[in-house]
């Protein structure tokens, strides 16, 4: 239904890599399979598929209206419980919560496409308007949101639901957060963002983009102004490591790496390239170099394939995909002159730590280089400390705003955090879950006010 060939900017991207790991269905497709659904669960013990959704999307619901050629009632069942619901359905790793939870796999049978489905629902209520939510009388509180990435446009969405006058800040020129920036081409290149931000705003949320909030004093404003500040500003940038030779063109850090690709910035990789870390970001990275074209794709990991990060059916795909993995070493230093040529890695082992992670232990003496044309290091983000530093009485672990989970409350009583930010990087519907479980407290809260 969407066209994703060209960027923004106008670049085209090559087709490999926007070829949906998703495709859409048809409507003869969709049909039949939500007829395959047992449309198990009662109010009293929802379907596995529900439990298993952080956004609550009532699964079986929808897929009876898509079942009974009601994809009206499809859409309006998932955009109440998730506005971002045709970015989930692109992007949720399904493979490990409501297609995993389904009861056909159980019994060994092929689970319903739940996500393929979920995609339909959304992109039909999204390209017809009657079919999405509809804004409520508006209230007098005002409550601030920073960052409009999957976890700020949820939380916003909802709070103007519920008639607060909310504005969102965002420090970058469009909405979408890392899934604009980040998430693999092959799953979402951009749309369906543009059309469900739409959404949030017809529901009465101000949106101001390019608003970067960057210095306490801005901070402290919106405190005067504002019932609640909502921080849903995820995570910064890659963690450095600082290699020797990390300075040499080839050799990318991952979020900037997926962000320059995304722009149909990034074409021509060579023939080797090597992956640093065992999350899924390194595979989604070794994923997409395998898409630009490289022959050797390897994925350089200090640990087991065990003790990899990545989710382990995603790890599978990638090497039917030919990407190759070395575990068990670690990197040492790039090298060349100009440019990358190759890089430099030693084997390791794994030592027992009190029952916690097998820690790698280097291996002196086991030292050998890689030749390579790219490198992309993929070992994670860095807290925002610097914006969390502001908010006074914020309280920290490991760079994280600690919250009360039940509300996003933090120990700043006007605060509230959500999503990448708190829980240090997970998936989008996460930080959807987030998003409305904040907005539901800040809605509570208001109510029992006299
Ligand atoms: C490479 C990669 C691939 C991923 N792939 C998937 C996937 O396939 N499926 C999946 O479910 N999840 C995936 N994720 C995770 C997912 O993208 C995140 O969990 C999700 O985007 C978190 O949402 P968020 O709103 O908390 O933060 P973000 O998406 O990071 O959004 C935060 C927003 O806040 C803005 N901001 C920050 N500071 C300020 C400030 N001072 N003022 C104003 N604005 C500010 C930022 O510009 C940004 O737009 C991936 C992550 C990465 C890194």
């Amino acid at each position: 239904m969407f066209q994703t060939r060209v960027t923004d900017s106008g670049f085209p991207i090559p087709p490999a890599l926007t070829e949906e790991l998703r495709p859409a269905l048809t409507a003869r497709q969709v049909r039949a399979e939500a007829e395959r659904c047992l449309l198990c669960g009662v109010p009293e013990a929802p379907a596995p598929c529900v439990v298993a959704c952080p956004a609550d999307v009532d699964i079986p619901a929808f897929i009876e209206s898509l079942a009974g050629d009601d994809p009206d009632s499809a859409a309006t069942t998932v955009f109440a419980a998730n506005l971002l619901s045709g970015t989930c359905a692109r992007c949720c790793p399904v493979e490990v919560l409501c297609e995993a939870g389904c009861v056909l796999s159980r019994e060994a049978r092929r689970p319903i496409e739940i996500g393929a489905l979920h995609r339909y629902a959304a992109d039909w209520g999204l390209a017809r308007p009657p079919a999405r939510r509809a804004p409520v009388s508006r209230r007098d509180e005002r409550v601030a949101v920073i960052g409009a990435g999957p976890g700020g446009l949820a939380c916003a969405g909802e709070l103007a639901a519920s008639g607060f006058a909310v504005t969102v800040y965002e420090a970058r020129g469009e909405p979408g957060g890392l899934v604009r920036r980040a998430i693999a081409p092959y799953r979402q290149l951009n749309e369906p963002l543009p059309a469900e931000t739409q959404m949030i705003a017809e529901l009465g949320a101000e949106l101001r983009f390019g608003h970067p909030i960057e210095s306490a004093e801005a901070l402290h404003a919106l405190e005067a102004e504002c019932e609640a500040i909502v921080l849903a500003v995820g995570m910064g940038a890659d963690v450095t490591v600082d290699y020797p030779g990390d300075h040499l063109p080839g050799v990318w850090t991952s979020l900037h790496f997926i962000e320059q690709v995304k722009a149909g910035r990034v074409t021509d990789i060579g023939q080797r390239v090597l992956v640093i870390g065992g999350g899924n970001t390194a595979v989604d990275v070794a994923r997409i170099a395998v898409r630009l074209g490289a022959g050797e794709v390897t994925m350089v990991y200090r640990r087991g394939e065990a003790q990899m990060p990545a989710y382990a059916h995603e790890v599978a795909e990638a090497k039917a995909e030919g990407v190759r993995l070395e575990v068990l070493t670690d990197a040492l230093r790039f090298l060349g002159t100009d440019r990358l040529t190759g890089v430099e890695l030693r084997r390791t082992r794994l030592q027992p730590d009190g029952g916690g992670r097998p820690r790698p232990q280097a291996l002196e003496g086991t030292e050998f280089v890689m030749p390579a044309d790219t490198a992309i290091t993929a070992i994670g983000q860095q807290p925002r400390r610097e914006l969390l530093s502001w908010v006074d009485g914020l309280v920290l672990r490991n760079g994280l705003p600690e919250v009360d989970p039940a509300s996003g409350r933090t120990a700043n009583p006007k605060y509230y955090a959500g999503g990448d930010v708190v829980n240090g990087g997970d998936t989008v519907v996460e930080a959807v879950r987030w998003g409305k479980l904040i907005a539901g407290a800040i809605a509570q809260r208001a109510e029992r006010r006299p």
